[in-house]
């Protein structure tokens, strides 16, 4: 997976930058982390396929939500891992609601 055309993840005023750091991750023995002392989310990519990255891609962003807008109440590794699930079959299978609300917001962002 090519995470070069991702740029930074803009959430609640934070650019969280999308890195590939396979090598550590690996030898940590993990598939995606996201470092709040950094703000930036590591994707493992290197033998692993573009869905699971992908998915990994979704878990991090949920725990940079989490960091974000949960100060103090933050969900648990199980809640991230079954809500992130949902999110990512969410986006995946329904590119036409994910369409819509792209649409949606871009045109309340001109008018
Ligand atoms: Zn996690």
């Amino acid at each position: 997976m090519n995470l070069d055309k991702i740029g930074p993840v803009r959430l609640g005023g934070f650019a969280i930058d999308v890195v590939d750091n396979s090598e550590q991750l690996r030898d940590r023995g993990l598939m995606g982390f996201m470092s709040t002392l950094d703000m930036r989310l590591e994707v493992r990519v290197d033998d692993t396929s573009d869905q699971v990255a992908a998915q990994t891609l979704v878990h991090e962003a949920l725990h940079a939500i989490d960091e974000v807008y949960l100060e103090g109440d933050h969900l648990s590794e199980a809640q991230v891992m079954s809500i992130s699930h949902g999110l990512f079959q969410l986006i995946v299978d329904n590119p036409g609601f994910i369409r819509a609300i792209w649409e949606a917001t871009n045109q309340c962002e001109s008018e």
